[in-house]
């Protein structure tokens, strides 16, 4: 093979980390797979036709299931693997010698632990373009297929747990919310039912969402992610694309059952992450007082008989990342004047080349895998936000905006800025003059 060379210069620079007894596995994979490297960019390069998938088909029978699998490239009706993000640390892994390609991994006991029940929303033409929604139960819905030997991977999990806040402590201390027993445990823990949610893009929808053409899609993908997967412009026969980018959670607080009860009151948050202020608690954005009173609420509302969904996407600084954050940060705070919300955005813009790359375009799709058709409160100022969602269908009734009290100092600039440029709020809109003296700190 042309990259023969390449691979072992690579393969001197693992040796020197590895102990001898990797090395010696590694050495002996390596060479094996040498001599197996198939170019899959070519559907006549394949031994058997792959499964079809038929999108939005009502059975999962006749949708069939997505098959990401990197042990038989025979058996893959997908481009890209299973993972999202996590791809490009498996086949490092798989380089080292410490993961067998061959693997396929053994579900037994790994199913959810409550149903997400088919929704109408699953087959109905381009209503969800980026998630498999059989893709939680692939014992049930694939089971047949299993048998016969396919590795067919979840694209979903769903599991439960306890979430220990400080500011849901802080809540029940202060009395706005109440220890019950059932959502809110003595230790002040809630009780929340998870699911993890991969990446998975139907590229003829996803290109009719974005209102171009399929093939001018799959182009730009293949050439602005530097030639990654090839197969987007010479598999045309496979339509379903599993992106390497980070995935979603669903956090439910009652049952996920009520989610596509219209009757039920919903309060739901849709939140990007923002590690900074989600984990850490950096002052300078919303972000995690936002989510922690999304949170609070959520379970409020489960307390009084409805369901709380709080949705977290992996789409850190407005997606553009956290290095480009950072260097927006200093940017604002060292321009001339200091940071000020009258500048926010164009800085952004400046560093970025756009506002924000988070398209929400692709977000309702989680609530649509839901059955979710009326939110009663929507957790959000933005608007970005609101008109994807009620774009696809969901009625939203209030939109809330977060209390006064929990906005921190520094982070006075990011709201006044949203909310002058048109963020929804119930507040005071500032502007000219008055706007421009909202002032973050400076770099000291
Ligand atoms: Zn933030």
């Amino acid at each position: 093979m042309a990259n023969c060379k390449s691979m072992s210069s690579n393969s001197a620079f693992i040796n020197r980390l590895m102990p001898q007894n990797v090395r010696e596995t590694m050495k002996k994979q390596t060479s094996k797979r040498n001599a197996h490297i198939v170019l899959t960019s070519h559907v006549n390069q394949l031994s058997q036709k792959p499964i079809e998938i038929n999108w939005a088909a009502k059975s999962p029978k006749k949708r069939g299931p997505v098959i990401g699998t990197i042990s038989n490239s025979n058996e893959r009706n997908v481009i890209g693997s299973h993972g999202g993000s996590y791809t490009v640390y498996r086949a490092l892994s798989i380089a080292s010698g410490h993961f067998p390609k061959e693997h396929k991994p053994d579900l037994e006991n790994t199913q959810p632990t409550e149903l997400v029940k088919p929704q109408p929303s699953w087959s109905e033409q381009d209503k969800i373009v980026s998630v498999d929604p059989w893709g939680g139960e692939i014992s049930k819905a694939f089971g047949e297929h299993l048998k016969d030997g396919l590795n067919i991977q979840p694209t979903i999990a769903i599991t439960q747990a306890h979430l220990h806040l400080a500011e849901i402590k802080e809540a029940v201390q202060l009395g706005r919310l109440k220890v019950d027993g059932k959502f809110v445990k003595e230790d002040y823990s809630v009780r929340v039912t998870k699911v993890a949610i991969d990446p998975v893009w139907y590229l003829p929808g996803v290109a009719r969402r974005f209102g171009i053409e399929e093939s001018k899609l799959r182009e730009v993908l293949y050439t602005d992610t530097g030639g990654m997967y090839p197969e987007l412009v010479t598999r045309t026969d496979l339509k379903v694309f599993l992106p390497p980018i980070g995935s979603t959670t669903a956090y439910i607080f009652g049952s996920i059952d009520d989610l596509s009860n219209p009757d039920i009151e919903l309060t739901c948050r849709v939140h990007d992450e923002c590690n900074g202020s989600d984990v850490f608690g950096s002052d300078i954005c919303t972000c995690r007082p936002y989510l922690t009173w999304g949170i609070e609420d959520a379970v409020r509302t489960a307390q009084r008989g409805g369901v709380g969904l709080i949705v977290y996407f992996r789409k850190e600084g407005r997606a553009l990342g956290e290095v480009t954050k950072f260097l927006v940060y200093n940017a604002r705070k060292r321009q001339k004047g200091g940071d000020s919300a009258a500048t926010y955005f164009h800085r952004t813009e400046c560093v970025a080349g756009v506002q924000d790359a988070r398209f929400q375009e692709f977000m309702p799709d989680i609530l649509h895998y839901f059955g979710v058709k009326r939110i009663h409160n929507l957790h959000s100022m933005s608007n970005m936000k609101f008109d994807a969602i009620d774009g696809s269908g969901i009625e939203v009734i209030n939109r809330l905006s977060i209390p006064d009290e929990l906005i921190p100092t520094d982070a006075q600039v990011e709201m006044e800025a949203k909310k002058a440029a048109g963020y929804f709020t119930e507040g005071e809109i500032k502007s000219g003059e008055v706007l421009e003296k909202v002032k973050g700190r400076d770099l000291t």
